[in-house]
């Protein structure tokens, strides 16, 4: 079954990849999305936004030369093409400016991480407190006016909220979260934003590092708590919520899944678990969903 990854760090990793063009046709990936990471503790704020659009040029140059399709929405996505998103990690890029913003969607970004590690001006990051800035909230209204996914991945569980009032029954979701309640770490996401993400009509992508799974870092422990996450975010979401976000290449190798050639045999996992139909929903359905509410 072809699959959707919502989240990989291939655009700004300068070690050997695991997101390659060979791994991603083996593993059968219909459409991965690639975020423009700025790093904000080596990039000055003024130079943020620099950064952003000179990795936007990146990733278009990578397309064409991996024969990637960039697509923009969901009525372009191809059954028989490997597909590419450009997303950005980090809402720290657009520098607290709104033409900004506009300025990435103009050139393809279809998803923003609002925070990442650290607090910036659209909000604070898991494990802080306060939620959205008064920025943020302009911020998360103006992308949902242009059509652009928001994305509480590292955000705190007040911004989880903040952006659930705004968005109400327009999905946002969280590209690369696990589950609180089966591993503890502050960038697992606590079952009341599961329901958030969920009531919005949203999608949680599965993060495959090992830090965020599980004490056990053995392949066996790894696969059992790749599964354990998924099922309580269904239980708690529901089967509509799930999806996957790798974060392949932001993470070391995980021993279970070391890279995209190895999501068939994950996928089969998930089949055997929790059925072909749902395993289909969490692989791709779900996912498009999400994104036909771009159009
Ligand atoms: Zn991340």
């Amino acid at each position: 079954m072809k699959y959707i990854d919502l989240h990989c760090d291939a655009l700004t990793n300068e070690g050997v990849l695991q997101v390659t063009s060979e791994n991603l046709r083996r593993g059968g990936c219909l459409l991965q999305c690639f975020a423009a990471f700025v790093d904000v503790r080596k990039i000055p704020r003024a130079g943020r936004f620099a950064r952003a659009v000179s990795l936007c040029e990146n990733f278009a140059a990578m397309c064409k030369r991996e024969s990637y399709r960039v697509v923009r929405k969901f009525s372009e996505i191809e059954e028989g093409s490997l597909n590419a998103m450009l997303t950005v990690e980090e809402g720290g890029t657009i520098e607290g400016s709104l033409e900004k913003l506009e300025k990435l969607f103009s050139l393809g970004v279809r998803m923003m991480t609002l925070t990442w590690n650290f607090k910036n001006e659209i909000g604070a990051p898991n494990g802080e407190e306060g939620g959205l800035t008064p920025f943020g909230r302009e911020c998360v209204e103006r992308m949902k006016e242009l059509g652009m996914l928001a994305d509480v991945s590292h955000g705190s569980d007040r911004l989880v909220n903040d952006v659930a009032e705004i968005m109400q029954n327009t999905p946002f979701v969280a590209s690369h979260s696990n589950a609180r309640e089966v591993f503890f770490h502050p960038r697992n996401l606590g079952d009341g934003e599961i329901r958030r993400i969920a009531d919005s009509g949203g999608v949680i992508g599965l993060n495959f590092f090992d830090g965020f799974l599980s004490a056990d870092k053995s392949a066996a422990g790894q696969k059992a708590a790749l599964i354990a996450h998924a099922e309580h975010l269904i239980k708690v979401g529901g089967e509509n919520v799930l999806a996957l976000g790798s974060d392949f290449d932001g993470i070391p190798q995980n021993p279970c899944l070391k890279n995209p050639a190895f999501m068939p045999r994950f996928i089969e996992a998930l089949q055997k678990k929790f059925g072909a139909r749902t395993a289909e929903k969490i692989c791709r359905t779900n996912a498009l969903r999400v994104m036909s509410a771009l159009e």
